[in-house]
């Protein structure tokens, strides 16, 4: 399966002759699994705050890199990495504060009942992590997905990540679920959706599969970016529970403060997670991630295995995490995400007064979905123009990419540091792209 946004090399002729060098040595030393994004592949030398800059000195606004979730090269982070580099870097078999004031502070973002943080490097490592877990627990082995789900990347978790496409082979314990589509389902979004997981878990105990876990995206990114309404989930994860399975949010995404103040996806529905997953933004480039659970969850595992990370809570990392955390609460990015985000929002929806095409515009906080479609009675996606859109507003400078399983769905996710000047240089480059349609 393609990815959406994906460079197809010879599709563009403009390629300056360093940049074609580039290309060709990386698919000689990296070999054939690699993709780059973009008609024409952007080749990137330095960031700062929103901007990021190619060797020439030209600054692209970033509406789409949730690593730097706190801009790019915050001088505050990198202070905070560089001189604990310089003074010790271990790991978690020496006693050391950083990681137990990380916890701490961590861990008062969550609801009480989330009492224990494990730390790994990766997301998929946390999602590999919280699956042992949870399979510990329930001793069950069946997991639910959605239909366009991405978890990661290790042999169990890919198995998990419908989004790699049809070659990464799914064994029966991997049910699919339809995404919560609040463009498409007309009714009850929240019932629809449980009707899919309460049929899954059926598939399953026909099977003689026991539930483990129902594992999900709290702003199904891949899937084509669902809010819903608030307490939509409730229904779903109550049936999964019901079953002996436990609820497993995937925050990688949604978390720290992307939808608002809200802070976590989940928190928008009232839910109290068995376990979460955070990542990507938790070190803002710097890699770090974690899985956050329930005391009772991780008592068995922990009694009878033990758990080691080399790099998974080292004294750098949790100083940066603790950094990144300070970022967030004093600048207030969280409350501005939410701001900025509805001032986005607004504008888009605008647009889509003017332009037949916009179908829907949806999303929360600095994470915003636009679905471009052929004809708005029958929604039929349209990838063409989603594609002729991203690569014109590169050439405009702006930067962001799409997704979905029409590929016709713009995924539109800032630094949280954006502001409304930032927010006006997109929709202008919005409203020119698309009037060259
Ligand atoms: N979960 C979700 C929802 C993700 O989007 C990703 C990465 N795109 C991951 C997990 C895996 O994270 P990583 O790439 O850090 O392993």
């Amino acid at each position: 399966m393609a990815m959406v946004n994906q460079y197809v090399p010879g599709r563009e002729g403009d390629i300056s002759a360093a940049d074609a060098a580039l290309i060709k040595r990386r698919e000689k030393l990296l070999g054939p699994a690699y993709r780059l994004f973009y008609e024409k592949p952007l080749h990137i030398v330095r960031g700062e705050g929103v901007w990021l800059y190619d060797p020439d000195g030209n600054a692209y606004l970033d509406v789409y890199n949730n690593v730097a979730s706190v801009g790019h090269c915050h001088p505050r982070v990198v202070a905070a990495l560089t001189k604990q580099a310089a003074i010790l870097n271990t790991h978690t078999r020496y006693l050391h504060e950083t990681i137990v004031d990380y916890a701490e502070r961590l861990l008062a973002k969550f609801p009480a009942a989330l009492q224990h943080v494990m730390f790994t490097c990766t997301g998929s490592e946390a999602n590999d992590l919280a699956l042992r877990i949870a399979k510990s627990y329930t001793k069950g082995t069946g997991v639910i997905v959605t239909k366009l789900a991405y978890h990661g990347l290790t042999v169990a978790i890919s198995e998990l990540s419908p989004s790699l496409g049809d070659y990464v082979e799914r064994g029966p314990q991997v049910k699919l679920v339809p995404a919560p589509d609040t463009y498409r389902i007309s009714g009850d979004v929240g019932a629809t959706f449980a009707a899919g997981v309460k049929a899954a878990i059926a598939e399953m105990q026909k099977q003689g599969i026991k539930p483990c876990a129902l594992l999900l995206d709290g702003i199904f990114s891949s899937d084509g970016v669902f809010l819903g309404e608030p307490g939509f989930l409730k229904e779903a994860v109550g049936a999964i529970r019901a079953a002996g399975g436990i609820y497993i949010a995937d925050e990688v995404q949604p978390g720290f403060g992307r939808v608002g103040p809200d802070f976590w996806g989940f928190a928008r529905h009232g839910l109290v997670p068995d376990m979460v997953t955070v990542g990507k933004p938790m070190g803002n480039g710097h890699p770090m991630a974690a899985a956050i659970m329930q005391p009772h969850i991780v008592e068995e595992f922990g009694r009878r295995s033990r758990y080691f990370n080399t790099f998974g809570g080292n004294p750098v990392s949790c100083t940066v995490g603790l950094a990144v955390l300070d970022v967030i609460e004093q600048e207030g990015l969280a409350e501005n995400a939410g701001k900025v985000g509805t001032y986005m929002r607004d504008g888009l929806e605008r647009l889509a007064t003017r332009h037949e095409g916009i179908g829907d515009v949806r999303g929360a906080g600095l994470f915003l979905g636009l679905e471009f479609v052929k004809d708005r009675t029958t929604k039929e996606p349209d990838a063409e123009t989603t594609t002729r859109i991203v690569n014109d507003l590169r050439r405009r400078k702006v930067l962001i990419s799409a997704t979905g399983p029409g590929a016709n769905i713009l995924k539109i996710r800032p630094p949280l540091v954006f502001t409304q000047e930032h927010a006006d240089i997109f929709l202008d480059a919005m409203e020119k792209s698309l009037a060259a349609l």
